[in-house]
């Protein structure tokens, strides 16, 4: 049986509900709602009327605001620990402005997800350049690179990746999803377990 992987999570709108609190800021300046079914990229831009300047501004409030950000699902420490438990290294990953990782990592301790190591990305340094296995992020230019390089790129369904096409990506709706397909699912009562040594074609 192979070993499990190690597997990277985006923080902004994989484990993070960033993108709500973006909104709220965002129809507070502009005088009308903007909800996520608005946003068409994850970089925001060109999406809503507001200048690229104005949008980094806001997202960099978010996070300074960071105590208001929400786990984007719920029970996401138990499902967090439940990858962990099972065996997979996991790795945190965001491409936010370097000045805020601090408030990213006040955050993950906050939500109390467990993590073997954590990595600021830029554009000179990509996610695609991390030693691992996997990557779970809700970008698809992201996934895509991670895929061309031979490994597994899961796609967070988001509103603004929807009509995305990605070969060999899969799209997940939840960290459940990425559980499933490692063979980990969960059982009645909450708990995760290994059904691996199933069989391979049991559904
Ligand atoms: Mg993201």
């Amino acid at each position: 049986m192979t070993r499990f992987p190690r597997i990277i999570f985006d923080v902004d709108n994989v484990l993070a509900d960033s993108m709500s609190v973006f909104c709220q800021k965002a129809s507070e300046m502009l005088g009308f709602k903007v909800d996520k079914q608005n946003i068409r990229n994850h970089k925001v831009i060109g999406s809503i009327p507001l200048t690229s300047r104005t949008i980094f501004r806001l997202q960099s409030e978010v996070w300074a605001d960071w105590k208001r950000l929400a786990p984007l699902e719920g029970d996401l420490q138990n499902k967090m620990e439940a990858f962990h438990m099972i065996g997979f290294t996991i790795y945190i990953a965001t491409a936010i402005p370097l000045r805020l990782t601090s408030y990213v990592k006040q955050w993950l301790k906050k939500a109390q997800i467990p993590y073997d190591k954590f990595f600021h990305c830029s554009q000179e340094y990509s996610k695609s350049k991390i030693d691992a296995e996997a990557l779970v992020d809700d970008a698809p230019e992201e996934v895509q690179s991670f895929i061309r390089s031979g490994r597994q790129g899961f796609l967070y369904s988001q509103p603004w990746n929807f009509t995305a096409k990605i070969p060999g990506a899969i799209r997940v709706r939840n960290i459940d999803h990425v559980l499933k397909f490692y063979g980990v699912e969960k059982a009645k009562g909450g708990a995760y377990r290994d059904i691996r040594w199933l069989g391979e074609n049991r559904t």
